[in-house]
């Protein structure tokens, strides 16, 4: 029977469709080429495009030379596809140790193919002859062919129940493992598949009149193939965009604690300000390049007076709340000009460079220029917590020529020169010179030497008279002495400010209050009318201690003396840091009945401001006023403290007065009390006795 021409044609065409689709599948799987699923799947495609060819073939054939043709290709690609089914299967549920497997059944499959090559109507049947065309409901005809089954196309088959067998168990496996979706695809082919073959056997048999599934069958697995592919990419770009995210993350942290663990070791934890490891690195850096473009270097050294007095005090925390508000001043002030770092505590550095050819004088004065503009941002009052504070800070300057060797000598300089600026009181601001390795090593002895000179019996006390306009001796002044075994004779006024800046004076101011209350005791039992009372010189950071009151009061009992019987002299430095609490000390020595005076006035800041606030008893006008008395400015000045002493209450000794004139302006301007080497310089207990003596009584 003829084919009807005008019949509709769906089978066959649908078979060189599956080809193609087939062969297109082929390439796209190559897109995962890197997996070994899709390498096999790929393979398995190209082998079902050929058996879809074949089967079309096969439907068209005309003669039995055809069909046998069409067959051996169909059966061929069948057999080819089996292993490349079974590696994908394996590889597809993840299946461990399956190359020698996948091996022997390429061996076995090998042998199958070359043995369908061979007979003449391919492995399937042992001959062939046409049958009644099929012709489907819708009119289209397919050409049919029987023959007898081989036993080695029988073996071929029953091979094939142990793998669908396997791939079942795989699958299942596949499934309990959480590949849910991937599991459910497989499954739902390979129950296609089997029921494609059972379908096909029934055709072979006779017993049921159909086109064949099996090929159809596999385009099941080529769309679950597709969809899990799709899925595939697209669950691994959605990893990808994950673990990128992850990784930006990561690295942002690891960038993060990078960043901190670089800050923490390069900054200072209290200041925030570079610590002394950057700058290191940074000078290193700093005098190479100067070195390089032969310019010059500033460092300044600027520590700050009386630091450590802050922290004894009033705690750490003060102190390190202070010193934040130093640093972020002195940072605001720098304005980026030099290299600021903190050296640790209360010292600070600021590398200035000096570009080539600048001249020495300008250089100098640059230096100073950025100097004085960092003392001044610490001029204005700080508020830490509770207390208001005012601190200085000393300067040393140093210039650097020549190499990074030459650095550190630099560095020692500029420290010398700080150390000088200290020496010379608050504030300063001092260039190295070589003649100050001198004055620094001078001063490095009196540090050392201040030290065992307590134990050593080496300080002692002297005396020095106030007399009234009268010269009658109205009170003495005990100021303390140091007679050095290594260094002679050393002033109070060059030991007392270092022992201020080491913290020897506590030991040091403990030890003058007792002695001189000792004094007191002794002469008052003994009947030696030495006047009203002695004073005592204070050093401010006696006076910033919480248990000084008590110290006082004890020293007091200890030797039987009244509190009248003692004055306290204060400066108006000790005022500059924390007023309130100082003024607060002086009311508690007051209500005592202590006496208090305020020494060098006129030379401190802002006197007159807080005078007023001051529970005084008396006003010591500096010496630096008594030797310009004779000018008319001097004497003006002078009769202005003196009215305005009067005016509140206060009684007033003139400091330093060495000649008669000056006694006589001062007695003229109402000044009650004078001291000075006029009247008699300080001496020790014998020869104030004899003082005293002569001196008139009443
Ligand atoms: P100050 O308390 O103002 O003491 C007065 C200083 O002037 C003393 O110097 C005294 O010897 C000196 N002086 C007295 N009359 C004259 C004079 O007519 N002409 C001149 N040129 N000088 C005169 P000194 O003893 O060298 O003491 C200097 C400073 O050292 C004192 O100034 C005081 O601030 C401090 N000081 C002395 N003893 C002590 C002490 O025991 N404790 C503390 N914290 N400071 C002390
Ligand atoms: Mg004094
Ligand atoms: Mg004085």
């Amino acid at each position: 029977m003829l084919p009807d021409p005008s019949a509709l044609a769906i089978v066959i065409p649908a078979h060189y469709a599956c080809a193609g689709v087939a062969f297109f599948c082929a390439v796209v799987a190559l897109v995962g080429y890197q997996r070994l699923t899709y390498r096999a799947f790929s393979i398995c495609c190209l082998c079902v495009g050929g058996t879809q060819i074949g089967q079309a073939e096969y439907y068209t054939a005309q003669t039995v030379e055809q069909a046998a043709a069409s067959i051996k290709l169909q059966t061929g690609m069948w057999l080819l596809v089996i292993p490349q089914l079974f590696l994908f299967i394996g590889a597809y549920t993840r299946q461990v140790r399956i190359a020698p497997w996948y091996a022997g059944l390429c061996v076995v499959f090998g042998v199958l193919v070359v043995a369908n090559w061979m007979m003449p109507v391919g492995l399937r049947f042992e001959s062939l002859r046409m049958a009644d065309p099929l012709v489907l409901p819708w009119g289209e005809t397919l050409a049919r062919f029987q023959g007898e089954s081989t036993a080695i196309g029988t073996f071929a088959r029953l091979l094939i129940v142990p793998i669908v067998v396997w791939a079942a168990i795989r699958t299942w496996r596949h499934y309990r493992a959480g590949y849910r979706r991937a599991a459910i695809l497989l499954g739902i082919y390979l129950a296609l598949q089997v029921a494609s073959m059972v379908h096909g056997r029934l055709i072979d048999h006779g017993i049921l009149q159909s086109f064949y599934s099996a090929g159809f069958a596999f385009m099941a697995l080529m769309l679950v193939m597709s969809v899990n592919l799709l899925l595939d990419l697209v669950q691994r770009s959605a990893q990808l965009k994950h673990a990128l995210t992850d990784l930006q993350a990561s690295t942002a942290l690891r960038e993060a604690a990078e960043h901190r663990e670089h800050e923490l070791a390069f900054t200072d934890t209290v200041t925030g300000l570079p610590n002394r490891n950057k700058f290191r690195e940074e000078a290193l850096r700093l005098f190479a390049a100067a070195h390089h473009e032969k310019s010059d270097l500033a460092i300044l050294l600027l520590d700050l007076d009386h630091f450590r007095h802050v922290n004894d005090a009033l705690g750490h925390d003060v102190g390190n709340g202070l010193l934040r508000q130093v640093a972020g001043r002195l940072t605001q002030a720098n304005a980026g000009q030099a290299f600021l770092a903190n050296l640790g505590g209360d010292g600070f550095i600021a590398m200035l460079n000096i570009p080539a050819g600048t001249p020495a004088e300008e250089a100098e004065m640059r230096a100073r220029a950025l100097a004085s503009n960092l003392q001044g941002a610490l001029a204005g009052e700080f508020a830490v917590g509770t207390h208001r504070l005012h601190i200085a800070a000393s300067v040393g300057i140093a210039f650097h020529r020549g190499s990074v060797e030459t650095g550190y000598t630099t560095f020692k300089n500029a420290e010398m020169a700080m150390y000088e600026a200290k020496a010379r009181g608050r504030r300063a601001i001092r260039v190295f010179q070589p003649q100050l390795a001198e004055a620094v090593a001078r001063r490095l002895r009196i540090q050392d030497g201040l030290r065992a000179a307590q134990q050593r019996g080496e300080l002692v006390l002297e005396y020095q008279p106030v007399v009234a306009a009268d010269l009658r001796t109205a009170s003495l002044e005990a100021l303390v002495r140091w007679h050095s075994a290594e260094l002679g004779r050393v002033s109070p006024a060059e030991f007392v400010p270092i022992a201020e800046q080491t913290g020897d004076i506590h030991p040091i101011g403990a030890w003058v209050l007792d002695t001189a209350c000792a004094q007191i005791g002794a002469w008052t039992r003994s009947g030696v009318r030495f006047g009203a009372h002695v004073a005592v010189n204070i050093s401010p950071w006696q006076l910033m201690q919480d248990e000084f009151v008590a110290q006082v009061q004890a020293a007091l009992v200890r030797h039987g003396i009244q509190p009248g019987q003692l004055m306290l002299e204060v400066t108006e430095s000790a005022l500059l840091f924390n007023l309130e609490d100082c003024i607060e000390r002086l009311h508690q020595l007051r209500d005592l009945g202590i006496k208090v005076a305020l020494d060098d006035f006129g030379t401190g800041y802002s006197s007159l401001h807080y005078l007023h606030q001051l529970p005084l008893d008396t006003l010591k006008i500096d010496r630096t006023f008594i030797v310009r008395i004779g000018d008319a400015d001097g004497r003006l000045l002078v009769g202005g403290i003196v009215n305005m002493a009067a005016h509140l209450g206060l009684s007033v000794v003139a400091e330093g007065v060495e000649t008669a004139a000056q006694c006589d302006i001062l007695r003229e301007l109402g000044c009650h009390y004078i001291q000075g080497y006029f009247a008699c310089p300080p001496v020790g207990d014998g020869a104030l006795r004899d003082f005293l003596a002569r001196s008139p009584r009443d």
